[in-house]
């Protein structure tokens, strides 16, 4: 009988066991996760990440990552100058190095750079020390070659979260997604004409939209801008860099203080 009442003592202390140690396990793995998820209206409120900026002016931010490349870049550069158009570049570091001239006249043209990282690794793998490491690097390449500080910081596959964010500020980079219903999904492969006309009926005044100019056959994008840049154009918007939106973003602010 004790024997028998001995068992389930020690089967009922051992289940008590691993309920309260699993417990502890998924309390500390939790405070351990990168990131206790948030949603981008707690991150909008911040203002630590762009996604849009609201806005009645028909200003429309075109945004182009992955460059530059030496086949793609200097083409959508003499497509927006055609139209007076400024865009902002989110250049990889490591592309940069290899082709300043095209970064030189990027910002010759009055076009704006951002930091795309120094390698273009998965960022949300990466701790906030290595990122902010990596951010820097991309940082100071750009400034020997153009002597100009970037500001906004592209995450790689639009990726977020407290560290990337936390990376970001501690360089006082502002962290820049893209409106979601307007990535021009050019990375698809799909034809340049589709793309463009998917972007002409959702474009809104204030949207950020995102392109890429390296990275693959870019020559669909190119088409796109080719119809796109005219259609907005005539129905009056100007094509401004992310900061010119942002600055619009911070007035509204100081209007509402
Ligand atoms: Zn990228």
């Amino acid at each position: 009988m004790k024997i028998i009442i001995l068992k389930k003592s020690i089967i009922i202390s051992t289940i008590i066991f691993f309920i309260v140690s699993s417990f502890f396990i998924v309390f500390f793995k939790f405070f351990q996760s990168r990131e206790v998820y948030k949603d981008r209206d707690f991150w909008e409120k911040t203002g630590n990440i762009v996604w849009e900026v609201n806005t009645e002016n028909k200003l429309v931010a075109l945004t182009f990552d992955d460059g530059p490349s030496p086949t793609y870049t200097e083409k959508i550069l003499d497509l927006l100058a055609m139209y007076d158009a400024h865009a902002t570049f989110f250049v990889i570091g490591s592309q940069a190095e290899k082709y300043p001239e095209i970064i030189k006249r990027e910002v010759k043209e009055g076009h704006e750079l951002g930091n795309h990282t120094y390698k273009h690794q998965e960022v949300n793998q990466t701790s906030e020390e290595d990122l902010i490491k990596d951010l820097k690097q991309a940082h100071q390449v750009i400034r020997q070659i153009t002597g100009q500080e970037m500001k906004v910081f592209r995450p790689t596959s639009g990726y977020y979260d407290g560290t990337i964010v936390a990376a970001a500020k501690s360089l006082d980079y502002t962290v820049i997604i893209w409106t979601w219903n307007q990535d021009s999904r050019d990375w698809t492969q799909q034809d340049g004409i589709s793309i463009a006309h998917r972007l002409t009926r959702i474009i809104n005044p204030g949207s950020i939209i995102l392109f890429h100019d390296q990275g693959g056959n870019r020559s669909n994008t190119i088409k796109a801008l080719h119809v796109l840049l005219p259609v907005l154009a005539e129905k009056g918007y100007r094509f401004v860099t992310v900061s010119t939106l942002l600055k619009l973003r911070q007035d509204a602010r100081n209007v509402i203080k």
